[in-house]
């Protein structure tokens, strides 16, 4: 009977194409690949087999590599938990199930931009096109495989073209042999000196060894040093070992920022090597916000599913925990209560925040290139692990409005002066539009600092999180009576000469009227600002109503939300306002008045980063205006 023919999927073919012939500079990386789906089918075997003794390999667990010079054929070999016909089909012909959109997009863009085809190369292994990879340099591809506890064995085949064979094959126990017909001019991959560098550059951590398999009957030869990096003692392993670690495992290509090696021994038995990176992992946002780090049991691979390790915001952290404490037996789910897990999940936190805080003492520059990529999922962890949240508080670093530049809430309770104390916030969708926020206005001028929150995590911490250290966190959105207590830096003698209060209030009657009649249900109140020095007016929450920032949230959560009218505030001091109030005495047209009532809610708004209730009035208006100033 014929071997069965199967077409790739769509995008197979277009991505094969591109990575065949697009990413030509870096071809060895193939047997990293090959190797590394190696090593996972080894894992995995090991996994079922201490659960059932009758899936255990007798020969132990090793990785083999053969070649044959004859025949140009390089076989890659395992004896790990292998593939039935349905695994292949799924496992080999769709390219990347998950990422193939993503890591064709991104290749394109890559390679429309000319830069080095090296770029592009690095995405392989993150998008799982892994085994793909081998089409670089072999024309021909054929993987022979026996699932650990079947009889049969299968065989695919493909020319990396159009489509795949499959059909019967024969293997003497299970795992996977994949033999690559190497192309014309590849025959440098035949040569065991060549392999054997290749696999200490890319494969030397392996927990199996890797093998070469002189032709005839010679004894192999193991070619990687085939230790658990993390079981070698720390002065054994260069700086350059632990880089090349984190690389395999993370599938990434920066240093890491931080590499924390420790073994504890006691009432808890466990090695932890664990890395911080320089950047954001391509998943860092992923839905899932899963974690990525391993978990062994005495070496064997358990899973790197493991929410109690590492909790979601600490999931930029990679590595691996080794302990002998549990049972192989456990079942992936039970991990999730395990006591044990528990208790190494929480001694991890302990000891990476710990570390992060010396980190920033020692090294506050390189510590705020950390908290530019991660800062924001650290935050997380405010709102989601109560426990944790001094100790998170201790290393935030904010954007002080008045220096500009990153400082930590103690940096900020410091510099208070005596006569505040609250610890004054504004949110805002980036740092230009808070910057330039009218809120602003009245602490500049009294040269109190705010903390600029604008990453959208902090409006739910924010929600949780009512104080650092005694003092309230407050926001400068809402009314500022407190700011009453600090008077206005150099403007001594000035704010002496201020009318007061009621009588401002009665030099500015008429318009508040005016004003609150115009724009009726459209706020809450008008009242005079005590705090504006350059705008003339904005908003302000009701000092019992919802936070502004806070509000916007809720309704892009909730479209029917319709939020608390706001105050507006208006500035005595500004020409503008000064304008229209004596225009209102000297009964100035009511139309004009109109307009410009409305044009100081539409722009308070604009201010806040919201558009005016109606754009076309707000157009019609403006030109009125405009029409009014500059006509013939
Ligand atoms: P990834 O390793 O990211 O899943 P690959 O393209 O490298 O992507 O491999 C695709 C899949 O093929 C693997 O997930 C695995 O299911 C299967 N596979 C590849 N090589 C082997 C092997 N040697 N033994 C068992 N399964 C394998
Ligand atoms: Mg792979």
């Amino acid at each position: 009977m014929a071997a069965k023919q199967h077409d790739f999927e769509a995008d197979t073919g277009k991505i094969l194409d591109i990575v065949i012939n697009s990413l030509y500079s870096e071809k060895e990386i193939f047997l990293r690949e090959l190797i590394s789906n190696a090593s996972d089918a080894l894992d995995k075997r090991r996994y079922m087999a201490a659960t059932d003794q009758s899936l255990q390999s007798e020969t132990g667990y090793a990785i083999t590599i053969i070649a044959d010079e004859k025949a140009k054929t390089l076989t890659i070999s395992d004896n790990g938990v292998g593939m039935d016909d349905a695994d292949m089909a799924s496992a080999l012909g769709t390219i990347a199930r998950s990422g193939s959109k993503a890591f064709l997009e991104q290749i394109q863009a890559e390679t429309s931009k000319d830069k080095k085809s090296k770029d592009a190369f690095s995405l392989i292994g993150q998008f799982g096109v892994g085994f793909y990879s081998a089409f670089m340099v072999a024309d021909k591809i054929d993987v022979i495989s026996r699932k650990a506890g079947d009889e049969k064995a299968w065989h695919w085949s493909s020319d990396g073209k159009s489509g795949y064979s499959l059909d019967k094959g024969e293997r003497a126990e299970a795992g996977t042999d994949i033999t690559l017909h190497l192309k014309k001019g590849e025959k440098d991959f035949l040569d065991e000196t060549r392999i054997g560098y290749l696999v200490r550059k890319y494969s030397d951590h392996l927990g199996y060894a890797v093998n070469w398999q002189p032709p005839k009957l010679d004894a192999p030869r193991q070619l990687n040093t085939g230790s658990a990096i993390w079981t070698r003692p720390k002065k054994d392993i260069s700086e350059e070992d632990y880089t090349q670690f984190y690389r395999q495992i993370g599938a990434v290509y920066d240093e890491p920022f931080m590499t924390l090696h420790n073994s504890t021994e006691g009432m808890l038995n466990y090695t932890s090597l664990l890395f911080v990176p320089t950047s954001r992992p391509f998943d860092l946002f992923n839905p899932d916000r899963k974690s990525r780090m391993s978990l062994y049991i005495n070496r064997v691979f358990i899973t790197d599913e493991c929410e109690d390790i590492v909790p979601p915001w600490l999931r930029f952290i990679r590595g691996v925990i080794d302990t002998p404490d549990m049972d192989l037996n456990v079942s992936r789910e039970m991990l999730q209560k395990n006591p044990s897990v528990q208790k190494i999940g929480k001694a991890l936190i302990k000891r990476i925040l710990g570390e992060l805080k010396k980190k920033k003492e020692k090294d506050p520059e390189a510590y705020e290139a950390f908290w530019d990529q991660f800062g924001m999922v650290l935050k997380e962890g405010l709102y989601e692990h109560i426990e944790s949240r001094d100790k998170i508080l201790e290393i935030c670093l904010f954007r002080s409005a008045r220096s500009g530049t990153l400082i930590s809430l103690a940096d900020y309770v410091a510099a208070m002066p005596d006569t505040q104390d609250k610890i004054y916030t504004l949110s805002a969708e980036n740092p230009e539009q808070a910057e330039t926020s009218p809120h602003l206005e009245g602490f500049r001028a009294r040269d109190i600092d705010v903390l600029l929150m604008t990453d959208p995590v902090d409006e739910f911490w924010m929600q949780a999180v009512t104080e650092f250290e005694g003092k309230s966190f407050a926001s400068a959105t809402r009314g500022i009576s407190d700011l009453d207590k600090v008077a206005p830096k150099s403007d001594g003698e000035k704010a002496e000469e201020k009318p007061d209060e009621d009588a401002r209030n009665q030099e500015f009657a008429g318009l508040i009227a005016k004003v609150k009649a115009t724009l009726g249900e459209d706020i809450k109140d008008v009242r005079l600002s005590k705090t504006l020095t350059d705008s003339p007016v904005c908003l302000v929450a009701d000092e019992e109503g919802m936070d502004i920032q806070m509000e916007r949230l809720m309704k892009a959560h909730n479209k029917d939300f319709a939020g608390s009218p706001r105050i507006l505030e208006i500035n005595p001091d500004h020409k503008l306002i000064k304008g229209m109030a004596s225009q209102i005495e000297a009964n100035g047209d009511p139309a004009l008045l109109d307009d410009a009532a409305k044009m100081l809610l539409d722009q308070a708004q604009i201010l806040e980063g919201r558009p005016p209730a109606s754009l076309t009035e707000f157009a019609k208006r403006m030109t009125r205006l405009m029409e009014r100033g500059l006509s013939a």
